[in-house]
């Protein structure tokens, strides 16, 4: 695991997908294939044994197997819950089987790569997307504190989640449709952000006031919509006592140094 502070989640992905990810991705069929009866001079796709028109289906090879290599197991099919979000299990050979449970837990699915229309069709997943935009930056925050390797490793479940936007499991997309992830997760973050924000005197001295304002409230950088930042004294305010001030984002950019700091 890396520690790094410019360990962002851009890079998180391309390293993740692209090198373990992708080889265990390939494990993964991405055809949605429908129902085929055997055909009368058909052989098991596993062991080639003549099956006299009495074949298995297996919905994630597509093929038809005998009653040794297909025992009618169950299970969730990758490419239907991707393509038709169909959480339903369907009959599997037993390689199948094997494959789909033994990698059930990795997080291989780039959702953005393999179907960005999910996040359009469910509200849902529009949700989480913006949950884990937050997590990352507050993950990225903890990686430089000490203190926080016991938080980190009761989080380390649903660590991928926040060291990454779009990597899912297979076994996160069924949390997901059962409603379970997005509870899970804002528990995880409210965890991290009372260590943050009151627990760890490391990370507290991290924090910012409000020079505008004085208020005794903590702000900090990962706070995204509730700060605005002086890019060169990198000072940070409320965005609503900026904006008082007249001293929004764009005036920071167009005329630095601008802030009270930096005056
Ligand atoms: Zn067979
Ligand atoms: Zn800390
Ligand atoms: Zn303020
Ligand atoms: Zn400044």
């Amino acid at each position: 695991m890396c520690f790094k502070q410019e360990d962002d989640d851009l890079t998180y992905e391309r390293r993740n997908y692209t090198k373990e990810a992708a080889q265990k991705k390939k494990l993964f069929l991405w055809v949605n294939h429908k129902f085929k009866p055997t055909l009368p001079n058909e052989v098991c796709a596993g062991c080639s044994e003549p099956l006299n028109k009495k074949g298995r289906f297996c919905y994630y090879s597509g093929k038809n197997y005998c009653s040794n290599c297909h025992i009618n197991d169950k299970a969730l099919i990758p490419a239907k819950i991707v393509q038709d979000w169909d959480h339903q299990s369907y009959y599997v050979c037993k390689e199948a089987y094997r494959i789909i449970t033994l990698h059930a837990k990795d997080p291989i699915i780039n959702l953005e790569l393999e179907c960005p229309l999910l996040y359009q069709k469910l509200f849902t997943l529009k949700k989480i997307k913006e949950l884990r935009e937050q997590a990352v930056v507050i993950a990225v925050f903890l990686r430089s504190c000490k203190n926080a390797l016991t938080l980190l490793n009761y989080v380390r479940n649903c660590l991928h989640l926040m060291d990454s936007v779009h990597i899912y499991s297979l076994h996160d997309l069924h949390e997901v449709k059962r409603s379970h992830l997005a509870p899970k997760l804002s528990r995880h973050i409210r965890t991290c952000l009372e260590h943050i924000t009151k627990d760890c005197e490391s990370c507290k001295g991290k924090g910012f006031y409000c020079e505008l304002c004085k208020s005794p409230e903590l702000l900090f950088s990962f706070e995204i919509n509730k700060i605005t930042k002086c890019d060169t004294c990198k000072m940070v305010f409320h965005s609503t006592c900026a904006e008082k001030h007249g001293l929004n984002a764009a005036y920071f950019r167009t005329f630095n140094p601008a802030c009270p700091r930096c005056l």
